[in-house]
């Protein structure tokens, strides 16, 4: 795995995937959408979550939702030292307004202020020149 200069991981990115990093740093959140029952995919599959079809589309999604749950990191993950900085950490699994379920971490609130319902949009944070990720703050 690959770092950025601060030393945090950068993801791959493949083919498949491509559209929603790209996606992201347009600030724009992408998701594929199956053409023949309409279920939005998270992560990017070859095939549809909900009906296995491969008819498959990359739309922009609202970037709104909702906690669905979250943990809260105290220690840092994966080795990578450079995450020291931002601990406690909260990880959130968001409820999207648009019907996907997707994980990011929650910024902008204490581990204490966060709580399953709480509002959220997402914001992108760049990570190298042809990708951003996710992020959610309270909305
Ligand atoms: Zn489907």
């Amino acid at each position: 795995m690959t770092q950025i200069p601060e030393g945090k991981p950068v993801p791959e990115i493949t083919e498949q995937t491509r559209p929603f990093w790209t996606g992201a740093k347009n600030r724009k959140l992408m998701m594929q959408k199956c053409k023949r029952c309409g279920t939005l995919n998270f992560l990017p599959k070859p095939w549809c979550v909900e009906c296995a079809d491969r008819a498959l589309e990359w739309v922009e999604v609202k970037p709104t939702g909702s906690v669905y749950s979250y943990t809260v990191a105290y220690v840092v993950m994966m080795n990578f030292p450079a995450w020291k900085n931002d601990l406690p950490l909260v990880m959130g699994i968001i409820d999207l307004d648009d019907g996907a379920r997707m994980y990011g971490q929650v910024t902008g609130c204490s581990p204490e202020e966060v709580y399953i319902g709480m509002r959220v949009a997402a914001y992108f944070e760049d990570i190298g020149s042809d990708a951003a990720i996710p992020k959610f703050r309270p909305a």
